[in-house]
């Protein structure tokens, strides 16, 4: 479904991507785990566009491939993100919308679907996650917990093909991640395809289908989740996984 070749980006002169490849196949996992400051939001950034990457490619299964040796043009830009949908650490909702609006913004005023169908699908999806009642309510009304679970339904009614998931547990109360995960999890078993950046070293074995080690803007080393996180090949993988332990 997605695959990523040599993609490269700096700011100014800090090269935070070096040269990145990797694949996601349909109805895949990939957990992308390594230190604070290794470029794992950047590659999130940079896959759906709100980055703009200095080379390499993107592909998107056979239908948009996206070349950044040369500056790609806007509706290129726009393709890439609407392939993909991001659910944030901080959960970015917009604040003076009510959760019901967040949803729609969306699809409704981007992607230009008609609305009353948009808002039986948000509804339902709301419905799924058990926050109905609280369509009319403010992002600053919910726990973190709700927020988040208001982030994701925001990103399924894009009907993306890929799910990014930028740390999604880690602004919350301990005792709210759970409810969080487990509906990642379940996405996961329904098919959809997803790159989730996680800390939650236990969930990324449970839920991913591959788990890369990102360290200094380089995917030092990927494979089997049970593998890689019980037997790591590469001495910094080995390091950064016993200081977690
Ligand atoms: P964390 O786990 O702390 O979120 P990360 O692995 O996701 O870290 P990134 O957020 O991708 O790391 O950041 C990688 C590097 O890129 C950092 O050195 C950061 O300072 C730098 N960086 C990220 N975004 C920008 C930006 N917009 N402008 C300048 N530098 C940036």
């Amino acid at each position: 479904l997605l695959r990523v070749r040599g993609l490269q980006k700096s700011f100014g002169s800090n090269q935070v991507l070096q040269s990145i490849d990797l694949t996601v196949g349909r109805g895949h996992v990939l957990a992308l785990i390594g230190p604070s400051g290794s470029g794992k939001t950047t590659i999130l950034r940079c896959l759906n566009g709100l980055e703009l990457a200095n080379g390499g490619t993107i592909d998107v299964a056979d239908e948009l491939s996206v070349d950044f040796a040369a500056i790609p043009g806007k509706s290129q830009r726009a393709a890439l993100r609407d392939r993909s949908a991001m659910v944030f650490q901080h959960y970015n909702l917009f604040p003076h919308k009510t959760v019901l609006e967040n949803v729609l913004e969306g699809p409704v005023v981007v992607q230009r679907r008609p609305k009353a169908e948009v808002e039986a699908e948000a509804l339902a999806l709301l419905d799924r996650v058990g926050l109905s009642a609280k369509k009319d309510s403010y992002p600053f009304e919910l726990s973190g917990g709700q927020q988040q679970r208001v982030g994701i339904v925001r990103a399924l009614a894009l009907r993306p093909q890929l799910l990014l998931f930028d740390e999604p547990t880690s602004s919350l109360d301990p005792e709210l991640v759970g409810d969080v995960l487990r509906l990642i999890k379940e996405l996961a078993v329904e098919g959809w395809s997803m790159v989730i950046v996680t800390h939650e070293l236990e969930f990324a074995r449970e839920v991913a289908t591959e788990v890369a080690f990102v360290d200094g803007g380089r995917i030092v080393e990927r494979g089997d989740p049970n593998q890689l996180l019980r037997h790591p090949k590469e001495e910094r993988t080995r390091q950064f996984l016993h200081r977690l332990l």
